[in-house]
């Protein structure tokens, strides 16, 4: 029934691991999986309560720390109102750009980052695990809102 490979993928990982894979669980996967927007597990739990209104929170936290811990999710801690987002789209470490006014966060595609991991290990010698890069600004619509209020 699945089509996403990805989905097929971490479905059989999760029932090798002994986990039971509910239609609720099912959706939280595909949020995380399909969403770019960070989402918190809030966020997470309201947009898998549209479809499964019996879904608990403690559920989502649940599915979410499997799946970090299977490797198919980061947890991103922030300090302040940002509070701590969930990115499964893109599982492996990359760098973040964060709004600081409306908690918006992107994943800039720069190609120095890329190489970055490779420059260090060239450089330093390390065999680099993971990183954690986190630019903060505003974005073009929260400084087009503060022009306009001005
Ligand atoms: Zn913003
Ligand atoms: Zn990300």
């Amino acid at each position: 029934m699945q089509t996403n490979p990805r989905i097929q993928g971490i479905v059989e990982k999760l029932k090798q691991a002994g986990c039971r894979i509910t239609p609720q669980r099912l959706a939280i996967l595909e949020v995380v999986t399909e969403s770019r927007d960070h989402l918190t597990a809030e966020q997470i739990h309201a947009l898998v309560a549209q479809r499964f209104p019996t879904t608990s929170l403690a559920t989502v936290y649940k599915t979410v720390n499997l799946l970090r811990d299977e490797g198919e999710l980061i947890e991103l801690g922030f300090s302040g109102s940002a509070g701590t987002r969930y990115d499964g789209a893109r599982p492996a470490p990359h760098p973040h750009l964060i709004c600081v006014r409306c908690n918006r966060i992107l994943d800039p595609e720069i190609r120095l980052f890329d190489e970055l991991p490779g420059e260090l290990t060239e450089s330093y010698g390390y065999r680099i695990l993971s990183h954690r890069i986190d630019i903060y600004g505003i974005c073009p619509e929260c400084q087009a809102a503060e022009s306009r209020s001005q």
